[in-house]
C-alpha cells in the first residue's frame, strides 16, 4: 500500500480563525432601506441586556464565509470519505436516498401541531415504521420516541419498572454483564435501580449459571447485549430468559448491533421482553457530531399499557394520535421523536426489502470475519470463533515492543483510517474493536488490512515511529486532556508530511 496521505496536501488549505479574517465594515449581505418606523430596542428589551457593539465580532464578506466553512470541513473526516471501522458504532455509508425521502416537503415542512387531517402521510409512515420494526424483532409494539440507543434503555427500564409497580413492586436490582456498553448500567442507575455485574464466561458469553446464582425476587430484569460487546451471538439467551422470567424479572436486550442478525434471528423470539434499535446505526441514519438519532423501543405486549404517550394507530381508514393511555408513562421526548431520524429509517427498509435486510446481516458479519481472519496473523485475538459483525483483537503482542493500543490507533490515521474503538470493551485488555460494516468493499478490507499489517510490522522494526504517530495529520499527537480543556484553535503546523506542530 502506498504511503499516501488524505486530505493534508496540495490544495487542502491552513485556515485562520473567522476572528483573524475580514475587515471593519466588510458585509456579507446587502438590505434595502427600511420603509417601516424604526423601533428602538430600548423600547423592547431592559437597557442592561443591550449592547452596542460586540468586541471582535468578525466583520466578513459571504464568499470568505463560505470559503472558512468549506475549508474547515475538508479537515473533517466522515464516512463519506473513507473507511470508519469504530466498534459498536456501525459507521456504516447512509444511502444519499434516504436524505432525498426526508428532504420532501410533505415531510421536511411538516408542523408537530398540523391536525391530523392534515399529517395523514407521517402519521402513515410512523404506523408502518412501527410494524416494520416489530417484524424485524419479533416485539408486539414500538415506542418511536426515544432519540438515542441509551433513551431507549431509559425508556425501556421504566417499562419495566411501571410494569413490575403494577404487579405490587418495582423490586431493587439490574444484572448487568461486565461485557454491557456502558450506557446500560447508567440507563438502570437513573431508573433507580442497583447494578449487579455478571462476570462473562472464559469463552466470552454469559454463562446461564451465573445468572441463576444471582437472580433472585429481588431483581427486575437483565440487560443483555446480542451480539454482545465481544461480537459474539449469546448462544443461551433462551435458557437465561427463562432463568429470569422463572423468579418474575424482564429481559431487556440492547439492540443497537441488530444489523449482525437482522432478517436472519428476531430478539422476540428468544424471550426478550423489551429492546432499543439504534435508528443511527443498524438503519443506516446518518451519526456524525452526535447526531439527531433515534433510538426506539420494541416492547411485549404485556407492557404496551405503560408505553410513552401519543402512540400512533389506525383506526378505520385514518391514522390517529392517542394520547390515551391511563398507565402509560407519559412522554419521553418532545412531539413523536426525531421524525426525520424515522423518515430516513423507513426510506432504508423500503429500499432494501427482506431480503436486503437479511443481506445487511450476512455481509456484515461475512466482512468481520474476513477482517479477522486476516488480522489474526498480527494480533493478538482473546476469543478466538466466528463473530458476528465486529471482532475485537488486542495489543498483547505489541506491547513487548512497547506500542500500545492508542500507538496503533494514532499510526492508522497516517494511512488514511479513521482509527476503530480502543480499550473497549473493558473486558479485554488494550482492546481493538473493528467493526467493518456491510457497505465496505473487499478492496477497502484489504487496504485496511494491509495498513494494519504493515502497523504490527513497524511496532516490531521502528516501534518509536507508531509510538510518535500521526506524523501526517495537521497535527501530531495531542495532549488529550489538554486539548479538551485549554483547546488551542489556532494550527500553527509545519509544512504537510513534516509532521504537525504539538498543538495544545
Ligand atoms: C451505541 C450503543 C449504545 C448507545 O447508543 P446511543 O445512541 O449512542 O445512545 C448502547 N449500546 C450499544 C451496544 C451500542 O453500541
Amino acid at each position: 500500500m502506498k504511503d499516501e496521505t488524505i486530505g493534508i496536501q496540495g490544495l487542502a488549505f491552513h485556515e485562520p480563525l473567522l476572528f483573524e479574517q475580514g475587515s471593519q465594515g466588510r458585509r456579507g449581505c446587502s438590505l434595502p432601506e427600511n420603509d417601516v418606523p424604526e423601533v428602538k430596542p430600548e423600547r423592547l428589551l431592559p437597557k442592561k441586556l443591550l449592547r452596542h457593539d460586540v468586541p471582535g465580532f468578525p466583520e466578513l464578506s459571504e464568499v470568505e464565509v463560505v470559503r472558512h466553512f468549506t475549508r474547515l470541513s475538508q479537515w473533517n473526516y466522515g464516512v463519506d470519505l473513507g473507511f470508519y471501522p469504530l466498534g459498536s458504532c456501525t459507521m456504516k455509508y447512509s444511502p444519499k436516498i434516504n436524505e432525498e425521502v426526508w428532504r420532501l416537503p410533505g415531510f421536511s415542512r411538516a408542523h408537530p401541531y398540523q391536525p391530523e387531517s392534515l399529517a395523514q402521510g407521517a402519521l402513515e409512515l410512523m404506523c408502518e415504521l412501527e410494524q416494520y420494526l416489530a417484524e424485524v424483532s419479533g416485539m408486539d409494539r414500538v415506542s418511536l420516541q426515544p432519540a438515542a440507543g441509551a433513551h431507549g434503555e431509559l425508556l425501556g427500564m421504566m417499562l419495566i419498572r411501571a410494569y413490575l409497580e403494577s404487579k405490587g413492586s418495582p423490586r431493587k436490582r439490574v444484572l448487568v454483564p461486565d461485557s454491557a456498553h456502558g450506557t446500560n448500567p447508567a440507563s438502570a442507575a437513573i431508573c433507580g435501580y442497583q447494578c449487579v455485574q455478571i462476570k462473562s464466561g472464559p469463552r466470552g458469553y454469559v454463562e446461564p449459571q451465573a445468572v441463576a446464582e444471582v437472580m433472585d425476587e429481588d431483581v427486575a430484569a437483565i440487560m443483555l447485549t446480542n451480539p454482545n460487546t465481544l461480537g459474539l451471538f449469546e448462544e443461551q439467551i433462551a435458557e437465561i430468559a427463562k432463568i429470569v422470567h422463572s423468579k418474575g424479572g424482564q429481559v431487556y436486550c440492547d439492540g443497537a448491533n441488530l444489523n449482525a442478525i437482522i432478517g436472519i434471528s428476531r430478539p422476540g423470539d428468544t424471550g426478550i421482553d423489551v429492546l432499543h434499535f439504534n435508528l443511527h446505526k443498524t438503519f443506516s441514519v446518518p451519526h456524525g457530531g452526535g447526531g439527531p438519532g433515534a433510538g426506539p423501543v420494541g416492547l411485549k405486549a404485556h407492557l404496551a399499557p405503560f408505553m410513552p404517550v401519543p402512540v400512533v394507530e389506525k383506526k378505520g381508514k385514518r391514522f390517529v394520535l392517542n394520547y390515551n393511555l391511563p398507565s402509560s408513562v407519559g412522554k419521553v421526548r418532545a412531539f413523536y421523536g426525531h421524525f426525520a431520524a424515522l423518515v430516513r429509517a423507513y426510506a432504508y427498509i423500503r429500499s432494501l426489502g427482506p431480503s436486503g435486510l437479511r443481506r445487511v446481516a450476512e455481509v456484515s458479519v461475512i466482512n468481520a470475519n474476513y477482517l479477522m481472519s486476516q488480522l489474526k496473523s498480527h494480533y493478538h485475538l482473546p476469543y478466538d470463533k466466528f463473530c458476528k459483525h465486529e471482532c475485537v483483537f488486542s495489543d498483547a503482542r505489541q506491547i513487548p515492543h512497547e506500542v500500545h493500543t492508542l500507538d496503533i490507533a494514532k499510526r492508522l490515521m497516517d494511512y488514511g483510517f479513521h482509527p476503530p474503538t480502543i480499550y473497549f470493551p473493558l473486558i479485554v485488555r488494550g482492546a481493538l474493536m473493528i467493526e467493518p460494516t456491510e457497505t465496505e468493499s473487499r478492496e477497502t478490507l484489504d487496504q485496511f488490512i494491509a495498513a494494519m499489517k504493515r502497523i504490527a510490522e513497524e511496532a516490531e522494526r521502528d516501534p518509536e515511529l507508531v509510538r510518535s504517530a500521526p506524523h501526517k495529520t495537521k497535527v501530531s499527537r495531542l495532549d488529550e486532556v489538554k486539548a479538551a480543556r485549554q483547546p488551542n484553535l489556532r494550527w500553527k503546523g509545519k509544512a504537510p508530511g513534516q509532521g504537525g506542530s504539538s498543538a495544545g
